[in-house]
């Protein structure tokens, strides 16, 4: 028997994403990763997408990417690596993203110890703000640097855009990334085999053909996992209802809206309000705060009000609803990016793979 709160999760969906994605992008020459990180990179998540036609897996975080090593794929490194993770990067990604010339010696040596040549995609900055160089000869100075160092293979260049300054891919910044690649290729008479330019916020781009020409890899998670892109809206072609969460129904009570005399700071030390609609019909459902954030949830029955909540329990008002609802019952709902993401990390949450 299947114990509650439990996150369903629809891999033949995730499948379908990635073939419709895979194609999208065969036309434009782009070839894209396939990110697991929302998914904590399950190695069933990592199969779902390499069943769908992507070979190489890429996630933020090395913990994860030693979960996918059962699955003998091609690896990317997301997250810049930390100098004190060098041994494991190199023994786990086959290629990561970087920023930083005293990172770089640290996997050249780690590259050297472990026998291998550890590929690396330099970062540049094109206004968003999180990672990367923002002045080119920062990005030009790198690269010299991969080119010197053994055991280090310099095999791209890439930006990451709408992830922290909600800087859009435009024609224009993915432009300047080809540009400055080229100006790379140039100066070290090399061919760049990745030039990647954007995560799922890039589709629109490219499915509107204003993707440069050179640009030829996007690195994707949300829409393959969750069908969204850019400002999480739906990414044609792709479905949404990957993800469900499904909670159990612990108590049943009539109560009135308004706490009596409120005077004291909630669980979280903030100040609760409320909405007084009378006496209400109330739910409390075995989950939490601590596995997931209430607002990140939408209840499948339409009629069910998320009240709130604290550490373990999550209540809602099921006065206007027309199911019977019991003690045992469970509640469905969908969940925003984050919230599937909190509800994966939770151990709580009971993993489903449908
Ligand atoms: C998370 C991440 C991605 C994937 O972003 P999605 O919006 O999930 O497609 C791409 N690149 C980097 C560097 C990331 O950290």
């Amino acid at each position: 028997m299947s114990t509650y709160p439990r996150i369903n999760i629809h891999l033949a969906t995730i499948t379908g994403n990635t073939r419709a994605m895979v194609s999208a992008c065969q036309e434009a020459g782009v070839s894209p990763a396939g990110v697991t990180k929302l998914a904590c990179a399950y190695p069933q998540i990592g199969q779902a997408i390499l069943d769908g036609g992507i070979s190489l897996l890429a996630d933020s975080r090395i913990n994860n990417l030693k979960k996918l090593k059962p699955l003998h794929a091609k690896t990317l490194l997301l997250r810049l690596p930390a100098i004190s993770e060098a041994d494991d990067v190199v023994r786990y990604a086959d290629i990561s993203l970087n920023s930083e010339s005293a990172t770089l010696k640290a996997l050249s040596e780690a590259a050297l110890r472990h026998n291998t040549i550890h590929q690396v995609i330099a970062m540049h900055d094109l206004g968003d703000l999180r990672e990367g160089a923002y002045y080119r000869e920062e990005t030009l100075a790198l690269c010299r640097e991969a080119m010197a160092l053994p055991g280090i293979e310099l095999v791209g260049l890439g930006t990451n855009l709408a992830c922290y300054g909600g800087v859009e891919p435009t024609t224009e910044n993915q432009s300047r990334l080809a540009s400055l690649a080229q100006e790379i290729e140039t100066e070290h008479g090399i061919t760049l085999r990745y030039l990647s330019g954007a995560s799922s916020a890039g589709l629109g781009l490219m499915l509107n053909n204003q993707l440069p020409d050179a640009i030829n890899q996007l690195r994707l998670g949300a829409s393959l996992l969750m069908g969204i892109g850019l400002n999480d809206e739906p990414v044609p072609g792709t479905r949404q209802d990957t993800f469900s969460l499904d909670t159990e129904i612990i108590e049943i009570k009539c109560k009135p809206s308004v706490p009596e005399a409120s005077t004291a700071l909630d669980a979280f030390g903030n100040k609760p309000e409320f909405v007084d609609r009378g006496i209400r019909r109330r739910a409390i459902c075995a989950i939490g705060k601590q596995d997931v954030d209430p607002n990140q949830l939408t209840p499948r029955d339409s009629k069910i009000i998320i009240i709130g909540g604290s550490s373990d329990h999550l209540i809602v008002d099921i006065d206007d609803c027309d199911t019977d609802y019991r003690i045992g019952s469970t509640l469905t709902f969908d969940l925003s990016y984050s919230g599937v993401l909190q509800c994966m990390t939770s151990e709580y949450v009971n993993k489903h793979f449908i």
